[in-house]
């Protein structure tokens, strides 16, 4: 992979991105041209078919950050009457459930241990308690610590119960194995940032396509209408308002790698190396990760921090980002943690050079180990 001089990011999204993917950017787009609205086209045609979403799912874009396409989703998908239960065990479910209180819709927030996933049960047991409830929202790799929730089996008690699902599905997209054939649900959410290793500022929902027609008039707002949005690009093969010319070739030339990779299970497969090489390097370090394997999801890993009255975050993030790497702070509420990500144009070998960046971080803090 040919990256530049550019430090490493090793966190969340924004993430470090191919040449060819920075190099697709160097072209200015019109918004009424065909060729650009070609683009468009059929990236929405290849990112319903990264999920198998066939002709029964639709994908509308969004303007702005992941948490914009949520935030429609939310706003579009569940009707102003309607109730959504949030399994929350992090800080991007915390967000959901904000969301539902801006927009005025009625949420359970169920609260589940950071370090615990969310089950089919728990959900189960909290539909049965609330027949109100109308929608689940789970946060598919809760980012914040960087655990996996069961989509799989989540997705089966909506669908006996016949409630509808919202998935953010950010971190996990392109990356994880997401089939809506086994896992149908209502809508699922991502963006151009995150798994798929374009640069950010495009989000987009997959919606199925019944319920996002039915959806008309549920929006609280004009420029988050996903409904609106879809019967315009439908009529006009156009985005309603200025679209993010760079962020849509971007988001071309980096599906085209994907593709050209393997597709998902590819992009996983490296994910996974990527992780397995960071756990080890960090554990022969003495580095404890937060999360038990069973529930550690191959997108980014939380640390404990070092018991050493030496180590500050912020000087031991400058000392790295001057080796060249970008890690992330840690975002639990209870223990001292940092993060460092497996995902972006990286491989298993910049994973065991970052390690190497740490111990040697490490030692220059007189650190003799992180346990
Ligand atoms: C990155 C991410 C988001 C969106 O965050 P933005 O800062 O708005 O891009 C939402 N949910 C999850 C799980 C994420 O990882």
């Amino acid at each position: 992979m040919i990256l530049g001089n550019d430090p490493i990011l090793l966190t969340p999204g924004p993430l470090t991105t191919s040449l060819a993917t920075k190099q697709a950017m160097l072209r200015d787009w019109g918004s009424w041209d065909a060729a650009f609205n070609r683009i468009t086209g059929t990236v929405c045609r290849d990112l319903v078919e990264i999920v198998h979403g066939g002709d029964e799912y639709v994908c509308v874009p969004l303007q702005g950050s992941g948490t914009f396409a949520v935030e429609a989703a939310i706003g579009n998908l569940v009707p102003r009457a309607g109730k959504v239960l949030v399994p929350n065990n992090g800080a991007y479910c915390a967000r959901i459930v904000r969301i539902c209180r801006y927009l005025g819709r009625a949420v359970v927030d169920l609260p589940i241990a950071e370090d615990r996933p969310v089950t089919a049960a728990a959900v189960a047991a909290a539909l049965a308690a609330d027949p109100a409830i109308t929608h689940v929202a789970l946060v598919h790799c809760e980012t914040g610590a960087g655990l996996l929730n069961d989509l799989d089996g989540v997705a089966r008690v909506c669908r006996a119960q016949g409630k509808g699902l919202i998935v953010d599905a950010m971190s996990s997209f392109a990356a994880l194995p997401i089939d809506v054939r086994q896992a149908p649900l209502e809508a699922l959410v991502a963006a151009s940032g995150k798994c798929l290793e374009g640069v950010p500022g495009m989000g987009f929902v997959i919606a199925r396509r019944e319920a996002l027609l039915a959806s008309e008039g549920n929006a609280h707002s004009l420029a988050m209408d996903l409904h609106d949005q879809y019967v315009y690009m439908q009529r006009t093969t156009q985005w309603r308002f200025t679209p993010p010319t760079h962020v849509v070739a971007a988001l071309r030339a980096a599906i085209d790698q994907f593709l050209a990779e393997g597709g998902q299970p590819a992009r996983g497969a490296r994910y996974a190396a990527n992780c397995a090489a960071l756990l080890e390097g960090m554990r022969a370090l003495g580095f404890r990760p937060l999360l038990t394997p069973e529930v550690q999801a191959p997108i980014i890993v939380t640390f404990h921090a070092p018991a050493h009255p030496a180590y500050a975050f912020r000087d031991f993030y400058d000392r790295v980002r001057a080796r060249g790497y970008i890690l992330y702070p840690g975002k639990l509420t209870q223990v001292e943690t940092f993060r460092v990500g497996c995902i972006g144009a990286i491989d298993a070998n910049e994973m065991r050079n970052v390690v190497a960046a740490i111990g040697a971080t490490l030692r220059d803090m007189g650190i003799e180990r992180a346990a």
